[in-house]
């Protein structure tokens, strides 16, 4: 495999870029050596500047749901560049997409549109803040919901309660109201409520998470959850910016057949352009200004184009909820394929998924938490990661992520990926 042109670029970026790209995970740090850069993709695949050419199961890290460049988005866009590209006043379009999410996702009774997952989470937390009239929330460990300052947080040693900043640029004030719970263990909930009655405003959980690689939530947990927080007014917030859209048409809280205060959007919602969105409650939303006094605000909010590409996908969605059938046929297909091959040569790996997310962890026990998921043997995974690339299939390049099955890959496609598996698994 020739990637003397990546290599140079990466040389060349890390000039003036830090660590030479616009995202860290990006890097392959978490897997060794340098990091491909892409030159186009279509369908399944993608082509490096090198012209290799992968099947691949990032899809940009969720939004791709119909593969690279499906011609009915890239017609949506086409026509939109031809009136404009923003305005920075409201469009008709901004309304139909409203429409649309409060549609297809019945806990949403209003929605604001934002331009990331990171600014939808973030007001969010601000939001269930204003409403409430508190301050501290509670978030479970190994869930990601942005790089907002008081998410970056992580359990210190015994510090369950008190949260200690996990970056550099993170005040003690900032990290303080952020409490950390367990996932899937709902007395560390209780403990925390316990510990700081009528102070709580949020709790916000990924419902499926998909940050410590696939882990899904107890039916019965966020069940609780959600008893838990109707009795003591917290805001439940499910971080939907992976799963919303991915695992069915109306997000991982129809799955659960839970339904959460307010719900964060990103990826999918976006078609492949930078999108995010928040919405829930109407008496909830209704504190956003101008309704309410709680201020949000965005110079691209609602761009055009963006609102193009994200109409178009979850229109496409609307008319065709067949394609979650077709993703679930797709993706257990893989899963079967994947874990035949484990069990030919005796390996016991987790391989958790839900509908077209699922993550391989290199650990012989089931994996239902931050814990059990950095149980992984990562450096192994690292070795999986170059030689499954080596063999033609692009997977995330760290453990603690998902690969997404997209509605254009190809029986073909999952073949080869199982075969790959396989032939990387022997050399490990
Ligand atoms: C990706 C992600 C985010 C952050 O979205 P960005 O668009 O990268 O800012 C937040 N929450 C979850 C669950 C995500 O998967």
């Amino acid at each position: 495999m020739e990637t003397k042109k990546s290599s140079s670029l990466f040389e060349e970026a890390k000039k003036y870029i830090p660590g030479g790209v616009n995202s860290p995970v990006r890097a392959f740090k978490a897997v060794g050596g340098s990091p491909l850069f892409i030159k186009k993709g279509s369908g399944s695949k993608i082509i490096d500047v090198d012209g290799n050419e992968y099947i691949e199961y990032i899809g940009s890290w969720g939004p791709h749901l119909f593969g690279h460049n499906p011609p009915f988005i890239v017609d949506a866009l086409k026509q939109a560049l031809e009136s404009g590209t923003s305005f920075g006043a409201p469009t008709g379009l901004e309304v139909e997409m409203a429409k649309l999410i409060t549609g297809l996702v019945p806990s949403v009774e209003m929605v604001r549109m934002v331009n990331s997952g990171t600014e939808a989470t973030m007001s969010a937390i601000r939001v269930a803040r204003g409403f409430t009239g508190r301050e501290k929330f509670i978030k479970f460990e190994g869930c990601y919901h942005g790089h907002a300052d008081y998410f970056l947080i992580k359990a210190g040693s015994g510090a369950l309660t008190l949260g200690i900043p996990t970056s550099p640029g993170v005040t003690k004030g900032n990290a303080a109201d952020t409490l950390l719970a367990d996932y899937n263990d709902i007395e560390s909930v209780k403990n925390l409520i316990a510990q700081n009655k009528g102070e709580i405003a949020a709790v916000i959980i990924e419902p499926v998470a998909g940050n410590m690689g696939v882990v899904k939530a107890d039916n019965n947990f966020v069940k609780q959850l959600r008893t838990l927080c109707s009795e003591e007014g917290i805001v439940l917030i499910f971080d939907e910016v992976m799963t919303g859209f991915r695992v069915a048409k109306g997000g991982a809280q129809q799955l659960l057949d839970v339904k959460p205060d307010m719900t964060t959007f990103g990826k999918i919602i976006g078609g492949g352009l930078p999108v995010g969105a928040f919405g829930g409650k109407r008496e909830i939303m209704e504190m956003v200004a101008p309704a309410g006094p709680v201020y949000q605000a965005g110079t691209l909010s609602g761009n055009p184009l963006a609102m193009a590409a994200g109409y178009a996908a979850l229109s496409y969605i609307k008319a065709h909820p067949e394609v979650y059938d077709e993703l679930e046929e797709k993706s257990s297909y893989l899963e079967k394929g994947l874990k035949g091959g484990l069990k030919t040569l005796n390996k016991n790996y987790a391989l958790n998924r839900v509908g077209s997310m699922m993550t391989l962890f290199f650990v012989e026990e089931p994996v239902n938490n931050y814990k059990t998921a950095v149980k992984s043997n990562t450096v192994l995974y690292g070795k999986y990661f170059s030689k499954m690339l080596q063999n033609g299939i692009y997977l995330a390049p760290a453990q603690f992520e998902a690969a997404f099955v997209s509605t254009a890959h190809t029986k073909e496609d999952l073949d080869k990926t199982i075969t790959a598996n396989i032939n990387a698994m022997e050399q490990l």
